[in-house]
């Protein structure tokens, strides 16, 4: 359900504007406003009072493909004057992974709430991971389902102990730390998280005293640099994560370059202006379950609420069921698996694309060990690393996970474009990854969290969708769903298929 105070709001960006056609007008343009008139798209308008066209809304149009109306307003121009092409800003952006399209598409349900019509929402182009997936909405269950039933939430603590803390969503936002991004950014995540009543992680660089008043939706995060960490800050959370590795740089600890070092960064950190800071890999104090088990009884002793929850964050190696069930005996709450497809560009290369399992392979081995350890519903498995939209969201429940944390595809809806600069000199060109004090002015708080919780609307509805159509009422029954009818055993009923 969607909580009370989250609304939708149009917000459009207000520096930038990436659209996939361009449309604009010849010279031989005498400005009759027909055009404003005929095209249903809003395309083109004539402000009030003004002589000339105002520069045509190029992200309405809908390209070539308008042809087939009786409207295209390139036929109708009795001057023959409107061109539409493809937008070269447009051709040059995004990846496999984040395709041009799924950018352009996160950027509008960011903007509106809601998914677009006429461009690919679901999934990438990457050949393979939950790209090659699919849902088998084969069987119409329409009628039997009331949506507005379609129960979404999910549980963070399984155990009989501890703090019950369930979020309306199954999702929550990973942890990107101050120097990262910027407070800008951290502050928009928290803002959204606070609206959706779930969380976000600071990450490992400080807890930001901007972030306090959001404290009851935001996790401390507690890594190998040990930057910033105070017990002041693991008391402020109802959730300290542990994170013992990433997904998208196994074997490597975090690493801010020096030009984001700023004296605020270093400030927080505890450490020197202008100098590269790394986190060791790993915690060397941690070489077996025992280690583990003395830091989640070290957290809960210092906090004054003996009813915290812990999360252990991992990468995926190919033992990752030992590791998983390994965190349960040390007595974690939440398992977070973090896969090889996520990471900013702040992750070198070399690690974002050699190591780590693939996430859709981690996850079934994770839940079936789990279950045949008897031991599957007393931990919260959650998943992160390259989730990008609402079907991805539901792939990875249908393998095997009960929810999911977002990282990247918040920093899309705040207008990241991949661009791959986020540690470079300044940082990123957008404010995001920025901690240049004028370039994090591009991306201001309220804007950003709307943004953010726009485009949690509009996956909330999609997954709704996703549930409806395979005829589930609660997201919990979709958890391994996806498997083989051969897994019965593991909740199997054969809802995902390859390719198509
Ligand atoms: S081509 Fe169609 S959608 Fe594009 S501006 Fe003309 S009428 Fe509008
Ligand atoms: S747009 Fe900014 S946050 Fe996104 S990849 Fe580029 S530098 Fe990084």
């Amino acid at each position: 359900m969607v909580p009370k105070n989250v609304i939708v709001e149009r917000t459009p960006s207000e520096f930038w504007s990436i659209s996939k056609y361009k449309v604009s007008y010849t010279d031989a343009c005498i400005d009759c406003s027909l055009c404003e008139n005929i095209c249903p798209y809003g395309v083109h308008m004539r402000l009030s009072g003004h002589l000339k066209m105002h520069q045509p809304n190029s992200s309405n149009c809908i390209g070539p493909k308008c042809k087939e109306n009786p409207f295209y307003c390139v036929s109708l121009c009795p001057y023959n004057a409107i061109c539409i092409e493809s937008n070269s800003d447009y051709m040059v952006l995004g990846d496999s992974m984040w395709t041009r399209d799924l950018l352009l598409a996160t950027w509008y349900q960011a903007e509106t709430g809601e998914p677009p019509s006429d461009i690919e929402y679901r999934i990438g182009n990457s050949g393979g991971g939950f790209d090659n997936l699919r849902f088998k909405f084969e069987k119409e269950f329409k009628d039997r389902i009331d949506k507005e039933k379609i129960k979404t939430s999910i549980t963070l603590n399984k155990r009989s102990y501890g703090a019950r803390i369930n979020i309306p969503i199954p999702w929550y936002s990973a942890g990107m730390s101050f120097g990262s991004i910027s407070l800008n950014m951290m502050l928009a995540r928290a803002m959204a998280a606070q609206a959706w009543n779930t969380f976000v992680s600071t990450g490992e660089g400080g807890y930001p005293e901007q972030l306090v008043p959001y404290k009851d939706n935001v996790i401390t995060q507690l890594a190998t640099g040990q930057f910033g960490v105070t017990e002041e800050t693991i008391n402020y959370a109802r959730i300290v994560e542990i994170k013992y590795a990433q997904g998208a740089k196994p074997g490597l600890g975090g690493h801010l370059l020096a030009d984001k070092v700023t004296p605020d960064v270093a400030n927080l950190r505890e450490s020197v202006p202008w100098h590269t800071l790394f986190s060791p890999f790993p915690f060397h104090s941690v070489y077996s379950v025992e280690d583990h088990k003395k830091h989640v009884d070290w957290i809960i002793a210092m906090n004054p609420d003996p009813d915290i929850l812990i999360s252990a964050k991992v990468s995926s190696p190919t033992d990752i069921e030992m590791v998983a069930v390994g965190c349960y005996h040390a007595g974690v709450n939440i398992l977070n698996v973090d896969g090889s497809y996520g990471g900013t560009g702040a992750a070198p290369d070399i690690a974002k694309k050699n190591i780590a399992m693939p996430i859709e392979y981690a996850i079934q081995k994770v839940h079936r060990f789990l279950v045949d350890e008897g031991v599957r519903d007393e931990l919260t498995f959650m998943v992160s690393g390259g989730i990008r939209t609402a079907y991805d969201i539901a792939k990875a429940i249908a393998l095997g996970a009960d929810g999911v944390i977002i990282g990247t595809a918040e920093l899309v809806a705040c207008g990241c474009t991949r661009c791959g600069n986020c540690e470079s000199g300044r940082g990123c060109p957008y404010g995001i990854a920025s901690t240049d004090h004028e370039l994090v002015e591009l991306v201001q708080p309220n804007w950003g969290a709307q943004r953010i919780s726009n485009l949690y609307y509009s996956w909330n509805n999609q997954l709704i969708d996703i549930l409806w159509r395979l005829g589930l009422d609660d997201v919990a029954d979709l958890r391994g769903a996806g498997l083989s009818e051969k897994y019965k055993k593991y909740g199997g009923k054969g809802l995902l298929k390859f390719g198509g």
